[in-house]
């Protein structure tokens, strides 16, 4: 046991691999026929499609089970208010720190200056209409509960098992069974990730081969300053913000906190999903940093659907930035307006990959800058997406951190042990003879 490679370094391992395997498809065969037809498009997409469908297999049950046994284990509803309260709150923040740290380090280095229009990469890009904010609103109660669960729409079947696990406890001792049983479920449901966890270092390959063949590396070259930019933003918001958060309200160790959410970003960053990662950031803060199974049951999956910190950055360089290129005046009135709409636009951003470049036409049509424009940015945006959603998923985990250490749930003899909650202490049962 002792010898063999932990899962997550295996994953680490094999992402790298995939990095390297996909760039040098992408520089010596990115028109050899076969190796596009078999290997990238055939194995490589049908491996990583089958891996990024067992994570998401894994969300809707897993949300519901687990979100059921929080509330219930709260015992008390006042006690679920004060935590969504405390939970929209940090999450709004930290959004709104995010994209002004953004705005700010990109007005200083100024992206996009004496770029020139017509040497850029020109994809088209029509966007599809952004959901007005009346109807996310109107949205968050499901008409059809079945469906919601079907669709995977996750403030729906938040709110929907929410009401149903506090009217468990409304009904008192007929509602404990249920309870238990969701209990039970939800065992099972952490078992099946563990299980999948075991395939997760080939998924990963697969996913890292793919994007890498087809995008290389050379793509961000004529974008550089807008994506060092993006990067570097991330960067601070991810080592500085966040870390100083999980610090000075959390009162915990970040060096720790981050360490053990590093399965988390890998999951993030090969998928480009928050949705898809919910099942290992769920694991992640629960087994590995502590927090009790209320407060992440909750916490995560709201998070993965409204907290978007590295979207926000992304939103806020790329409007400098087509500023710029335009050479389009916004003034402070101008960026205000862009960190209202990217928080705003974070609460309707699903936690699926791409759908930041989608709100981001919605923050454009409000400043009136071009919407077209998107399409000078639209080659870099793969990677950075990946970027983005592990720093998206890094502030759902910290702001669940600070919550639970907030109402004295977190577990700090699980925080500071170095090995708690590793997959590989899960053993896979009846596999031994
Ligand atoms: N892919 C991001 C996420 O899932 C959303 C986005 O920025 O497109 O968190």
């Amino acid at each position: 046991m002792s010898n063999k490679k932990s899962v997550t370094t295996l994953i680490l391992i094999w992402m790298g691999v995939g990095v390297v395997v996909g760039s040098l498809i992408n520089a010596f065969a990115s028109d050899v026929a076969f190796i596009q037809d078999y290997i990238v498009n055939g194995l490589f997409h049908v491996i990583g499609a089958m891996f990024i469908s067992a994570l998401k297999m894994l969300v809707v049950p897993l949300v519901t089970f687990s979100l059921i046994c929080g509330v219930y284990g709260l015992g008390d509803v006042s006690k679920l208010g004060r935590v969504g309260i405390k939970a929209f709150g940090l999450f709004m923040l930290t959004t709104a720190l995010a994209i002004t740290v953004a705005i700010t380090l990109a007005v200083i280095v100024g992206p996009g200056q004496g770029f020139d229009l017509t040497t850029a990469t020109q994809q088209s890009f029509t966007p599809p209409p952004a959901p007005p904010l009346t109807d996310v609103i109107i949205n968050l109660i499901p008409s059809n509960p079945v469906a919601a669960f079907a669709e995977g729409e996750m403030l729906q079947i938040i709110f929907f098992t929410i009401l149903f696990a506090i009217c468990i406890l409304m009904i008192g001792e007929p509602g404990r069974a249920i309870a238990e049983g969701a209990e039970k479920l939800n065992l099972v449901m952490m078992q099946v990730v563990t299980v999948v966890m075991h395939v997760a270092p080939l998924g990963v390959f697969a996913l890292m081969a793919k994007t890498f063949s087809l995008q290389g590396i050379g793509l961000i070259l004529p974008m550089i300053s807008y994506f060092s930019v993006v990067a570097i933003a991330l960067l601070l918001h991810l080592t500085g913000t966040l870390m100083l958060l999980v610090k000075l309200l959390g009162k915990v160790s970040p060096l720790i906190f981050i360490k053990k959410m590093r399965a988390a970003q890998i999951f993030a960053f090969s998928t480009a999903s928050s949705n898809a990662t919910i099942p290992v950031t769920l694991t992640s803060v629960e087994k590995r940093v502590g927090v009790d199974n209320s407060t992440a049951s909750f916490v995560v999956p709201f998070g993965a659907t409204i907290n978007m910190d590295g979207t926000a950055i992304m939103q806020g360089v790329a409007t400098v930035f087509i500023a710029n290129v335009y050479g389009i005046e916004l003034g402070i009135m101008g960026y205000l307006t862009v960190i209202g709409m990217a928080v705003l636009a974070s609460i309707g951003t699903a936690g699926v990959p791409g759908v930041g470049l989608i709100m981001l036409a919605m923050v454009f049509n409000q400043v009136g800058l071009p919407v077209e424009g998107i399409a000078l940015i639209i080659g870099v945006d793969r990677l950075l997406d990946m970027m983005r959603t592990a720093v998206n998923v890094t502030g759902d985990a910290a702001i669940t951190t600070i919550i639970a250490r907030s109402e004295g749930t977190l577990n700090m003899e699980t925080f500071n042990d170095p090995n708690a909650g590793t997959v590989e202490e899960v053993h896979l049962p009846h596999r031994r003879t």
